[in-house]
């Protein structure tokens, strides 16, 4: 469909109106920073104790944003055809002139699942493989940048702190096997790591939530008689299994490294490395993928051969996953990034607590097609919920799965239209924020997608 340029390009800059996810893991009412953000859009209305999870700037089917021209609302991925000089030469060739990115604000409150992702030869062999599971052949890096203390499990501990654990905790070498302990305490061997581990994650689920409880018990009388669990991670065991009683996950933190993010900071999640966020807000960007392999820490499907295959075993300490906050993070972060969101982007509010079979989370590929959604994936224990009616208000409500038509062109406008004033963001030119922010010594400038 072509799409008249916009007025506003002309000035250098357009305005995203944005989706808002409201799974069950995100932080509740006005502590999340979704909500927070999204209180700017006119049309949203809190509910207090509601969970809002995911704000999305992006052109994916199950929440594309929109882009406000003059008095009209146009499909981002509509947008972006009709622009293709936004995407810059290169990615314009190389994605097929889509947008292979997305970019989210996650308020976590509940852990999401311990998870890895492909690289991209290997997501294409499973996806080859088990189209029905791995429903598109490409990899999935993820930056996640805090905007709160956020907390995480990324890449594995140390092994002389896993050797300590092993050694420290019996309800461990319990559930991993007397033969796997002795092997990993007795030398530095990756072969060990990944036998220790992977016999962790296959161990079957009455076994493990049998030491587990034994586990919680002692830490708890341990902790009531005044002592301290923290060598133990103790705390963090409580806490887990409070959300994910009896799994495996609880174990799986006595070999992932324990971080904790400080507002600018940053972790950069590529493949085959196991990861988990556990707590926080941030700001993520990913590709456009959803081949996740998850083992731990959720209901959904789990694939633990393939992730106990395919991990990378490097022992390291937490502070080599760490991208220190430099000024430059803290200046975007601080002065900029936040105060930008607030203002220049005003959510559309959409509510789309999914629910369904894990398959619905995937999208079919297609090197045109804009890929697939994140992690926010149908999560079989919550309750269904409809979808977000508002798009449609005279059909009957359908059980959402947030993707049911995913090849089709997304749905019509809700009539958001004069919600919200035309706000801007810029995709032509190097924004310059200069009225905004009046600390800054300079303005600003973000160059465009290239
Ligand atoms: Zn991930």
């Amino acid at each position: 469909m072509a799409v008249p340029l916009d007025p506003l390009r002309s000035s250098g800059v357009v305005e995203l109106k944005c989706a808002v996810q409201c799974y069950a893991w995100g932080k509740i009412g006005l502590n999340s920073t979704v909500a927070q953000l999204s209180q700017h859009n006119p049309s949203f209305k809190l509910e207090e104790d509601k969970p809002y999870s995911e704000l999305w700037m992006g052109t994916h089917p199950n929440g594309p944003s929109k882009v406000l021209a003059g008095d009209k609302e146009i499909w981002l991925s509509d947008w972006i055809d009709t622009n293709l000089d936004v995407l810059g030469g290169s990615v314009e060739e190389t994605f097929n002139g889509k947008l292979p990115f997305l970019f989210k604000v996650l308020s976590v409150n509940k852990a999401l699942s311990i998870q890895a992702h492909p690289n991209k030869a290997h997501a294409t062999q499973l996806h080859e493989e088990r189209p029905e599971v791995y429903k598109d052949p490409n990899h999935k890096p993820e930056m996640a940048i805090a905007l709160t203390p956020f907390e995480g499990l990324c890449g594995f501990r140390p092994l002389v702190e896993i050797q300590t654990y092993v050694k420290t905790v019996p309800e461990l070498v319990a559930v991993i096997g007397q033969d796997a302990a002795t092997a990993l305490t007795s030398g530095s061997d990756s072969l060990a790591l990944k036998k220790a581990f992977t016999a962790l994650m296959t161990r079957s689920p009455d076994a493990i939530s049998q030491q587990l409880n034994k586990l919680l018990e002692r830490l708890k009388e341990k902790q009531s008689s005044g002592h301290d669990i923290s060598d133990q991670c103790g705390e963090l065991v409580l806490r887990l299994n409070s959300q994910f009683p009896g799994d495996v996950g609880c174990f799986c933190i006595y070999f992932l490294n324990h971080i904790v993010l400080q507002p600018g900071e940053a972790m950069f999640l590529g493949p085959n490395l196991p990861h988990a966020y556990l707590a926080g807000d941030c700001m993520e960007c990913m590709a456009c993928s959803d081949n996740v392999v998850r083992a731990g820490l959720t209901p959904k499907f789990k694939d633990v051969d393939t992730l106990c295959e395919m991990l990378d075993y490097k022992c390291g300490a937490k502070e080599e996953n760490i991208f220190p906050c430099s000024m430059t993070q803290v200046t975007l972060m601080s002065q900029f990034m936040i105060p930008l969101y607030q203002t220049l982007l005003l959510p559309e509010f959409r509510e789309t607590e999914r629910s369904g079979s894990p398959e619905m989370e995937f999208v079919p590929v297609d090197p045109n097609e804009i890929p697939a959604p994140d992690d926010g994936a149908p999560d079989p224990n919550e309750t269904p919920a409809l979808d977000d009616g508002a798009t449609n208000p005279n059909e009957t409500p359908a059980l959402d799965d947030g993707a049911t038509d995913r090849n089709k062109p997304p749905a019509p406008d809700d009539g958001a239209t004069d919600r919200n004033k035309p706000l801007h963001q810029t995709m032509e030119q190097p924004i310059q924020i200069n009225s905004l922010h009046q600390t800054m010594e300079q303005p600003i400038q973000i160059n465009p997608l290239h």
